[in-house]
């Protein structure tokens, strides 16, 4: 196959840092960056505007295979459309996010959204962040990196992501979130993914580590396994 680069699988907890990083490395390599959350998120976001009840599996099923989820770009920065419409940051409210985890653990839902994923990465020069990235989506991908930091740490960068987006809510009630969030995460995964990472991932701490030193890490790990800097820019 006529490859345009490696593919590069970053999967971890929620608020791993896992999209700030990828989207970064993504650029740094004139990759395409595919956040697999957002496409859960959006099915998330479809469910509730329609007044699905998020445990009927056949009628949340349905939402996500008639769900039109497209990416794009608009002034460099990745959006995602559903059903025409752009919802980059309708999907980023505590609401979609808690119903999005709910949505992930029916099976069909995932396997629409995984068949979805791996035809837009399949030809290569491609990094996409998520939960099940090295384990399902991309089992061959030639890098795959499990990113994971303190509950503590990862409730903290999420506090301050929301705050910068106008969403207040107290410390301890994110920390709450998250902790609920993981452990329903964790139980899809384990039950439908075949646990939290590859075998062969590199498992990377990033609780004391900045956005730049998790970049440079997964750029060396990249160049390593066949990427090059120089290489086609898809945008
Ligand atoms: O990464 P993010 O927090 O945006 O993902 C939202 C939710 O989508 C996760 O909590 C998880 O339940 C689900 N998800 C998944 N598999 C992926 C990516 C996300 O199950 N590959």
């Amino acid at each position: 196959m006529d490859r345009q680069g490696i593919i590069i699988a970053i999967d971890g907890p929620v608020a791993s840092g896992k999209s700030t990083t990828a989207r970064e490395v993504a650029r740094r390599l004139g990759y395409l960056y595919i956040d697999s959350g957002a496409m859960y998120r959006a099915v998330a976001l479809r469910a509730l505007r329609l007044g699905v009840d998020l445990t009927d599996e056949e009628a949340v099923s349905a939402v996500a295979s008639e769900a039109g989820i497209y990416f794009s770009e608009k002034e460099g920065r990745l959006r995602i459309l559903l059903d025409g419409e752009d919802v980059t940051e309708a999907i980023r409210t505590p609401e979609v996010a808690e119903a999005s985890s709910h949505v992930a653990a029916i099976p069909e839902v995932r396997e629409a959204l995984i068949l979805r994923q791996h035809e837009m990465g399949q030809a290569g020069g491609v990094v996409m962040d998520g939960r099940d990235i090295g384990t399902v989506v991309f089992p061959d991908a030639e890098l795959k990196v499990y990113l994971t930091a303190s509950p503590e740490a990862r409730a903290r960068r999420r506090h301050a992501e929301l705050r910068t987006k106008g969403i207040e809510s107290p410390l301890p009630e994110t920390e709450r979130q998250i902790r609920e969030r993981d452990a329903r995460d964790l139980q899809t995964q384990t039950l439908q993914s075949g646990g939290l990472y590859a075998k062969d991932a590199v498992v990377i701490d990033t609780t004391r580590l900045s956005i730049q030193e998790q970049v440079n890490t997964i750029l060396s790990l990249a160049l390593d396994r066949g990427a090059r800097t120089s290489g086609p820019s898809r945008g």
